[in-house]
């Protein structure tokens, strides 16, 4: 069977830009570059910066989607300094970002924490970017595609296929994402991102075939063409070479041109 799926492209700010950064930032995006039916744009910035870049696409009337960058498993309840997904969708946030390699090793969220947090935020109607990575040593030890695999088992433990097409999976090795990082190669990131796609199907089935698989880990406008050639990769997650609108527009222009896609665009800076 031939899948066609889509193509997804974008940028997680971290803990950067304030509400009015990136809101300035949204609204030069918008202008700059227009999503397509084979092309899904996205950003996902702090969460203080969500109401305000939301406010900014209506205004702008992008079709760019915007993501939050985490979200606690539970609607309501005790829990200081945590944002539910119910709050996030009546902001009028579309997806949530789970799993990014920061949270999990900086802030010791675990599989079993994901395992709640992806049924939630697809419950309240949320997509769901998750990512999954292996670390250098498990990489030198040859455990990076049963790591990623696992990391995925776990968090989609409780989906069932109806829910299938409101995933999409960041596949980002640890080892190489941030400023630290090593740029990895096309071969490095070829066989794990087949066995990620046979963990989807032999979960799923057919529709595992369908979930998107994204490549993000010190991609830049000269590597991007590389890794979106990588079969079964189907866009790409940058961080910083996508923090400015220039850069987020030479990264996309990059790899569009190397899978044969079309920018629509309203600007030609
Ligand atoms: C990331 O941290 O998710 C990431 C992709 O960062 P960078 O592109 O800066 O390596």
């Amino acid at each position: 069977m031939r899948v066609t799926r889509l193509f997804l492209f974008g940028t997680n700010f971290k803990m950067n830009q304030t509400a009015p950064e990136s809101a300035a930032f949204f609204g030069t995006l918008a202008a700059a570059v227009t999503p397509s039916s084979e092309v899904i744009l996205f950003v996902i910035p702090p969460f203080t910066s969500l109401p305000a870049v939301v406010a900014r696409r209506e205004a702008t009337r992008s079709e760019i989607c915007i993501g939050a960058q985490n979200m606690h498993w539970a609607a309501d309840g005790a829990y200081t300094g945590e944002i539910s997904a119910q709050m996030l969708t009546a902001i009028g946030v579309d997806f949530v970002l789970l799993g990014h390699a920061e949270r999990r090793g900086l802030f010791h969220e675990t599989d079993d924490a994901l395992a709640k947090k992806v049924p939630a935020a697809i419950d309240a109607g949320l997509r769901v970017l998750l990512c999954v990575g292996e670390t250098a040593d498990e990489k030198r030890t040859g455990a990076g595609p049963e790591t990623v695999a696992r990391q995925l088992k776990i968090a989609l433990h409780a989906i069932e296929p109806a829910s299938l097409s409101r995933i999409q999976i960041a596949y980002e090795p640890v080892w190489s994402i941030g400023k630290d990082g090593t740029p990895a190669t096309p071969d490095d990131i070829a066989p794990v991102a087949t066995h990620l796609r046979h963990t989807l199907t032999d979960r799923f089935g057919d529709g595992g075939a369908d979930v998107p698989i994204l490549y993000g880990g010190s991609v830049d406008p000269k590597n991007a063409g590389t890794f979106v050639q990588v079969p079964e990769i189907d866009g790409l997650f940058v961080g910083r070479a996508a923090w400015s609108v220039d850069g987020y527009r030479n990264v996309l222009a990059a790899a569009l041109n190397a899978r044969g896609l079309a920018m629509d665009s309203t600007t030609d800076n």
